[in-house]
């Protein structure tokens, strides 16, 4: 039990760096704009590492996502991996080494995730970064959960407002980061780190459940 529970970290965290190969240019375009250029790069090498400090059978769920977070703050190279790292971290300091974590367990995960995540970098919804996709992820998997949905069926749902949330912060101008300066440029292109967040929340979905 314990053991399965790493095996879908560790599997989720390969489906996420499957599509952030996929997807490495693009996101890398989209830094471009007005930051730069690194956030596929950086996701992929930081998500590498993530992957590769996971895979320890001696590790439950939460010891495989807290070195998963600490090897992508370090390799990452960027902003945006300080922030999964603590993200990762987070989760797995909440959901622990046990059986499958119970829905509301991860619910909260996310949440204090994503808190962890705002302290951090001192950024708010709105402020067009990775938390205009995690905060309306957190609160739609919250809700799907409240209403009595399986965690898989409450992720994938909730993976969807973020994909949307993502491409909604298109019309932000950036308020914190490397973008800043840049601002007025970058309105018309999603900001990379929600849209990267929204391909990672997806592909976890994909394999929760399976
Ligand atoms: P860097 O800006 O250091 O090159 P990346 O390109 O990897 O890092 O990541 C950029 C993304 O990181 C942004 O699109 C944004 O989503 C996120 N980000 C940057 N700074 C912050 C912050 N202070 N708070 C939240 N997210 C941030
Ligand atoms: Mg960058
Ligand atoms: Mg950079």
């Amino acid at each position: 039990p314990a053991r399965r529970a790493a095996e879908v970290v560790r599997g989720c965290l390969a489906a996420m760096a499957d599509v952030v190969e996929r997807e490495e240019s693009y996101l890398g375009d989209i830094d471009a704009v007005a930051g730069d250029g690194d956030h596929g790069r950086g996701m992929l090498r930081g998500l590498r590492a993530a992957r590769a400090a996971a895979d320890d059978a001696a590790l439950g769920a939460g010891g495989a996502l807290r070195a998963a977070g600490a090897a992508w703050a370090d390799r990452s190279g960027g902003s945006s991996g300080v922030l999964w790292g603590a993200l990762l971290r987070e989760i797995g300091a909440v959901v622990g080494d046990g059986d499958l974590p119970a829905a509301a367990t991860v619910v909260d995960a996310v949440r204090r995730g994503a808190e962890v995540v705002a302290r951090l970098g001192g950024a708010a919804v709105g402020d067009k970064t990775m938390l205009d996709a995690l905060v309306p992820f957190a609160d739609a998997l919250a809700q799907r959960v409240a209403d009595g949905a399986e965690l898989p069926v409450a992720w994938r749902a909730a993976a969807e407002i973020a994909h949307a949330a993502a491409e909604a912060t298109s019309e932000l101008r950036p308020r914190v980061g490397r973008a800043r300066p840049l601002a007025q440029r970058s309105v018309g292109t999603p900001d990379p780190g929600a849209v990267s967040f929204a391909l990672c929340a997806r592909a976890a979905g994909e394999v929760l459940g399976v």
